[in-house]
C-alpha cells in the first residue's frame, strides 16, 4: 500500500572521526523523511542510534508501517504523529521523523514557524556548545581553534586518556567546558574521583556520569559535588522525569529519544514543574533534525545542538548558526532550506 511518507538514507560524513565511550565513527547514516500531501512536502529526520535499538532498517520498517496505517485515507495530518506513537513501542527516532515531517508540513500550510505554532517567544536564547572528541593532540588543537567562537565546549570523557585530553584543552582555552561521560565511569567511587578533579577545571556541568539505571548512585554523587549533573542515557521520555528528579539537576531531551516535537514540549514543561533544568540535545543529525529541535530553544536552559556542525555534507541549512547561535526566524515549519551541492 502506498502512503504519504517517503524517505531516503543519507550517509553523513563527519568532519572529524567521532570518539565517545561507546566507540568511534566517521560516517553516520540518517534517514530523511518526507510527508507529502496537497502538493506540499514536510521534511523530517530520523537519526537512529544502536544504543536505543534502532537502525536505518528499523526506521524504514516503521515508516512503511505508518504508511500502511495511514494509507490513502484522508487522515487529519495532526493525528498522524499520535497514530505513529500507538503503532509500536520504542522506535523513538522513527516516530520523531514522522512527527517532525508532519509539523513542518502543518507549518508550511499555515505559513508559520513551529516555534510560533507552539506559542513560544524567542527572547535571548542559550547558545549551543561545540563537541570536541578525544583525538591526537594536534587534531585536538585544530578542533579547539575551530571552536573558538562558541560559548562553551563539550568534551566527551569516559575514555582512556581523558585526563590528558581535558587538561590539554583547558590549557588552550578559557571557554567554559561541559563534560559528557556517556556512561563511561564504572562505579560511583570512580565518578566521584573524576568529579572532584573536574571541580578545579572550570566545568559547567557533567552529563551521564554512570551507566543508565543507577539513579541511586547518581543521587549519592550529587550530594558530594557542586557540578550540576544531567541525565542523558538515563532519560528517554516523560515517564523518567519523576524517578530522576532527586538524582539529577537536569535532563537532556532529544527528539530522537522522546519521539518528536510535541512530546519534547510536554517534557520541557513537566521537567520545569519538577525542578529539573532542561538541556536540548541531539544525535549526529542534519539541519532538519537540529532546526526542528531548535524550535524549542525558548524552553531550554542549556543547548547542545551542534550535531549538524559536525557533519561535512549537511543537505540543509536551518536555525543553527556556525558559532552555535540559534536563529529563530519567520521561515515556516522547521525553518530549513535545501543546500545545493
Ligand atoms: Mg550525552
Amino acid at each position: 500500500m502506498t502512503g504519504p511518507f517517503t524517505w531516503s538514507v543519507v550517509d553523513l560524513r563527519l568532519r572529524h572521526v567521532f570518539t565517545i565511550a561507546r566507540g568511534s565513527r566517521s560516517v553516520v547514516p540518517t534517514v530523511i523523511v518526507r510527508f507529502t500531501r496537497d502538493g506540499v512536502a514536510g521534511i523530517g529526520e530520523a537519526s537512529p542510534l544502536a544504543r536505543y535499538g534502532e537502525s536505518v532498517e528499523t526506521v524504514s520498517a516503521f515508516l512503511a508501517g505508518v504508511n500502511d496505517a495511514v494509507g490513502t485515507r484522508g487522515t487529519d495530518p495532526s493525528e498522524i504523529p499520535g497514530l505513529a506513537r500507538a503503532l509500536a513501542p520504542g522506535n523513538a527516532a522513527a516516530k520523531a521523523g514522522v512527527d517532525i515531517a508532519v509539523h513542518d508540513w502543518i507549518g508550511k500550510r499555515r505559513n508559520l514557524p513551529v516555534w510560533k505554532m507552539f506559542g513560544l517567544t524567542p527572547g535571548p536564547l542559550p547558545r549551543s556548545s561545540m563537541t570536541i572528541g578525544i583525538d591526537e593532540p594536534g587534531v585536538v588543537g585544530e578542533k579547539v581553534r575551530e571552536a573558538a567562537s562558541f560559548a562553551a565546549l563539550k568534551l566527551k570523557l569516559g575514555v582512556p586518556g581523558e585526563r590528558e585530553f581535558l587538561e590539554s584543552v583547558r590549557g588552550m582555552t578559557a571557554q567554559p567546558i561541559r563534560v559528557d561521560a556517556n556512561e563511561g565511569w564504572a562505579t560511583k567511587e570512580e565518578a566521584l574521583d573524576r568529579l572532584q578533579w573536574l571541580e578545579g577545571q572550570g566545568v559547567e556541568l557533567v552529563e551521564q556520569p554512570l551507566p543508565a539505571g543507577n539513579a541511586g548512585a547518581v543521587a549519592w554523587l550529587r550530594a558530594r559535588t557542586r557540578i550540576p549533573l544531567y541525565a542523558d542515557e538515563d532519560f528517554r521520555g516523560g515517564a523518567d522525569l519523576a524517578p530522576l528528579a532527586d538524582a539529577y539537576d537536569g535532563v537532556n531531551v532529544k527528539l530522537m529519544k522522546c519521539g518528536g516535537l510535541a512530546e519534547a514540549l510536554t517534557i520541557a514543561r513537566e521537567a520545569r514543574s519538577k525542578g529539573l533544568k532542561l538541556m536540548l540535545g541531539c544525535m549526529i543529525e542534519t539541519s532538519a533534525g537540529i532546526s526542528a529541535a531548535a524550535q524549542l530553544a525558548p524552553q531550554a536552559d542549556v543547548v547542545d545542538l551542534d550535531g549538524c556542525l559536525l557533519v561535512g555534507n549537511d543537505p540543509f541549512s536551518g536555525a543553527m548558526g556556525p558559532d552555535g547561535t540559534i536563529r529563530l526566524r519567520d521561515l515556516p515549519g522547521i525553518g530549513i532550506t535545501e543546500v545545493r551541492r
